[in-house]
Formats: structure tokens, C-alpha cells, sequence
């Protein structure tokens, strides 16, 4: 079946460090032959499926790429998780993903970096980086990750797959453990836009259970007429590009423009300050969440966590986060602390209204924005690692969508030959929110 298929190549390709437990699939698949057997139909009946460390599966452990977690085990299942399993889909494994989801090269995981399949020695990007390793291998037909600020467009684009952002709240985050709250979206990577649309159609929906999910239903089908479709060509997005992403986007340009679309560039002055509004509020979200894991309501406890219980909450925290998470977490603190908030966290929040006014106006003259994901493709293992605030300016592209709170997704778009290795480059799509269905039939009519 395609199951055993998926957990042999799980095996086989360990190497990758793209998954990081296989998850125990006997009684999913009993479930599964009951339902076929009653005579129910399921569009994923029998589809292997990987999710991110960072989304609960019951019974299984949830680790979030961090140590913290590592004994964790999830007492419910996220219901974008339960929808897929409900449509006939098996979880075979959990991915890899740097720790709490916080970074973009996967290299920030307690459990090692997972690698890039097109080239072992570089970085598959993050932080969803197990998820996307794990479909660009082909260890399973469908992926799922996580999205704050470009945590799935950008490893898909590493790794050559497509990878969704929906709007802010089309999918369910019941069950995804939080980083930045107002930013979180669980987010699919797919191999064809076909797959993207039946996982999307899937995961979507109202849940009780997310007082942020929203209400209207949408349907995916496709492909988009490109004969009239107006495409905004982001000006501010083409800064610092690699001759392959610069090349890749001027093909695709003449490609839209053949099929009939108008392309035109357009500016989004702010966007210059998205880096610098994200990490703000991104971190200030991920302090108070992350304050649960204090070795009392969750997580571990330090062994030396004598003394009461501050030196005990110290200890544990220490011990068990990493470094960046250790980082976020102190600069978020700063953040919202009584005579900083005003200047950094307030301010961050108003920049992000204009981000979001600045993306409205210009879908009022654009169906779709363009522009690269990421201006590189994979770079190596431990070459950014070292400069945290290069390895943030690269997420410009990615981060500004969340912020807006709007759907983009990822679609590849050729390759480039460095040093010798064949690396995939990815473009990215923006729409208004709402119109997810819009994006991914717009990437059906390009396949
Ligand atoms: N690179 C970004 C960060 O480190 C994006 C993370 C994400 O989308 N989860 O915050």
C-alpha cells in the first residue's frame, strides 16, 4: 500500500533528518478499512500524510523541534489534522522543524537540521523544513507545516514543491501549538496544484474550537482564465535576487503576459519595514506564549530544580530551550515591558496597519501580486546561522504576508545551477483575502 511505501522511504532516506517519529499506523489504517468497507467515500482514502512537529496528532508526541517538549505527548488531534484524517488520509510521521517554528533554515531544531534533498549539504529553509524535505523526497504525496511568516512558501521554495499560506484564520489552528498568535496559519505543501486545491478544500473550514476561524465556506476548483487577470509585479520585491530567481521572474512575466495577463510594477513603500514590524510582533506573541513551558503546566523540568519555584522556572528554561527561542523570548519580554511598549510594540502594530491598507489598495488594481520568495535558493548548512539579522532580512518577501493577514502561496519556477548543484527557485502569488481559491487555480493554469 502506499502507506508501507511511505514509512520504507521514511526509513530508507533517514539521512534526510526530515521526520522525526513515524507515527504508529495499524489502527488508523483499521479505521480507515471499516469506513471504505461501509461504503463510505473518501477523497484521501489511503493517503500518506506527514505533519509538522508542531501540530497534534492524540497519543503521538509533539516535540516542536525542542526539548522542552521532547516527552510531550498531544491529548487531542488539531482539526486541520482530524479533517484530513476524516477525509481517509493516514499520518505516518511527524517533520522536523526548527525549534517552536522559529527560524528559516530548519537549523534551529534541538533534533539537527533536516537536509535538502537537491543538495545535502544545504539547508531545505524553515522553519517547516522537515515537511517540505520530506515531500521533495517523496517520503509521502502530502505535507503539512506551519506558517507565521513564511514558514511553509519559503522551504517549498527551497526544496522545489508548492507550499500554501492561507488567510489568516481559512484554516483551523485548534491544535497547532502556538508561536505568534495573531500571524499562526497551518499551511499545506503540495507536488501539483490539483493536490494543493484537494487539501486545501479539506483542512478549510469554520472550527468552534478557533474563535479566529472564519466562517465562509470556499471551493476550490480551477484552472483561473489568465486572459484578464492583472498582475501587480512588487517593486520592492526584487532587491538583492540571484541571476536564477532574477531570471525566473522575468519568465514567468512573459509567461503571464503570453497567456494574455497584463503585468505591470507596483510599489509597496512600506514593505521595507515588514522585517522589522514582524520580528517585533512576532516575538512579543511567542514571550507570552511560550510562558506556559515553565516545567509546571507543561513540558519538562530542569533535575536540579531545587529552591522553589522561580529558580526551578529558570532552570528549566535554560536547559530546555535553545538558543533563539531563549533570544525571542527575552527581546519579547523587552518588547512589552512598561515604557518600551509604546515605542516598539504599539508602533509595530500601527506599521502593520499601513502594510495591510498598502496590500488593499493595490488589490484594488491587481488580482495578484508577484514576487520571488525568497532572493536565493538553498544556501548551506551553517552559512547564515551565524548572522541571525541577514537570515531575517531574507524572510521580506515572506513576512509581510502574514502581517496583512492575506493568502500567498509559493509555486516553482525553474532552477538555478550553483556550484555545481541543480537548486529549485520558487515565485510567490499574493491575493486579497479570502481569495485562496483564486491562488491555487491561478497555479493550476500555470502548471
Ligand atoms: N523565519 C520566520 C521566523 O523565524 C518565519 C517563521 C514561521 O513562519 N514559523 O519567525
Amino acid at each position: 500500500t502506499a502507506v508501507q511505501e511511505s514509512l520504507r522511504r521514511i526509513r530508507a532516506a533517514s539521512e534526510l533528518n526530515a521526520v522525526l517519529s513515524e507515527v504508529e499506523t495499524g489502527e488508523q489504517v483499521q479505521a480507515l478499512e471499516r469506513r471504505l468497507a461501509a461504503g463510505e467515500a473518501l477523497p484521501l482514502a489511503g493517503v500518506p500524510v506527514i505533519i509538522k512537529d508542531n501540530l497534534n496528532l492524540r497519543g503521538t508526541r509533539t516535540t516542536c523541534g525542542s526539548h522542552m517538549l521532547e516527552e510531550y505527548r498531544s491529548p487531542y488531534t488539531a482539526t486541520a489534522v482530524q479533517r484530513l484524517i476524516d477525509a481517509g488520509a493516514i499520518v505516518v510521521g511527524k517533520a522536523n522543524l526548527d525549534e517552536f517554528a522559529m527560524g528559516s533554515s530548519n537549523e534551529n531544531s534541538a533534533f539537527g537540521p533536516a537536509l535538502n534533498p537537491w543538495g545535502k549539504d544545504r539547508v531545505p529553509g524553515g522553519s517547516s523544513g522537515g515537511s517540505a524535505a520530506a515531500i521533495a523526497a517523496r517520503l509521502a504525496p502530502l505535507t503539512i507545516g506551519s506558517d507565521t511568516g513564511g514558514s511553509v512558501r519559503q522551504p517549498a521554495a527551497l526544496c522545489g514543491v508548492y507550499g500554501m499560506k492561507p488567510t489568516y484564520g481559512r484554516i483551523s489552528r485548534s491544535g497547532l501549538v502556538a508561536y505568534a498568535s495573531s500571524l499562526d496559519t497551518v499551511a499545506p505543501f503540495a507536488l501539483s496544484a490539483a493536490d494543493l486545491a484537494l487539501t486545501m478544500q479539506t483542512m478549510s473550514g469554520h472550527d468552534p474550537q478557533d474563535a479566529t476561524s472564519l466562517q465562509e465556506e470556499t471551493r476550490f476548483d480551477g484552472p483561473l482564465d489568465l486572459s484578464r487577470l492583472r498582475v501587480g509585479l512588487v517593486r520592492e520585491g526584487q532587491q538583492g535576487l540571484t541571476g536564477g530567481v532574477q531570471a525566473s521572474l522575468e519568465q514567468m512575466r512573459s509567461a503571464l503576459e503570453t497567456a494574455g495577463a497584463t503585468v505591470s510594477e507596483v510599489s509597496l513603500p512600506h514593505l521595507k519595514h515588514a522585517v522589522a514590524t514582524y520580528y517585533i510582533v512576532a516575538m512579543a506573541e511567542a514571550s507570552s506564549n511560550l510562558s506556559r513551558y515553565d516545567g509546571m503546566h507543561y513540558g519538562r523540568r530542569a533535575a536540579d530544580s531545587k529552591g522553589g519555584a522561580v529558580p526551578s522556572m529558570l532552570h528549566t528554561r535554560e536547559e530546555f530551550f535553545g538558543a533563539e527561542v531563549q533570544k525571542r523570548i527575552m527581546l519579547g519580554t523587552f518588547i512589552l515591558s512598561s515604557g518600551y511598549s509604546e515605542r516598539y510594540y504599539t508602533k509595530a502594530l500601527q506599521v502593520r496597519r499601513l502594510i495591510a491598507e498598502e496590500f488593499e489598495r493595490a488589490f484594488e488594481d491587481y488580482d495578484v501580486l508577484l514576487m520571488p520568495t525568497s532572493p536565493f535558493p538553498a544556501f548551506g548548512l551553517g552559512e547564515r546561522i551565524s548572522d541571525p539579522l541577514a537570515m531575517y532580512a531574507a524572510d521580506v518577501n515572506t513576512v509581510a504576508i502574514n502581517l496583512a493577514g492575506i493568502p500567498a502561496l509559493n509555486v516553482p519556477a525553474g532552477f538555478e545551477a550553483v556550484e555545481g548543484e541543480r537548486l529549485p527557485i520558487g515565485l510567490q502569488f499574493a491575493a486579497r483575502a479570502g481569495a485562496d481559491a483564486q491562488l491555487v487555480a491561478l497555479a493550476a493554469a500555470l502548471e
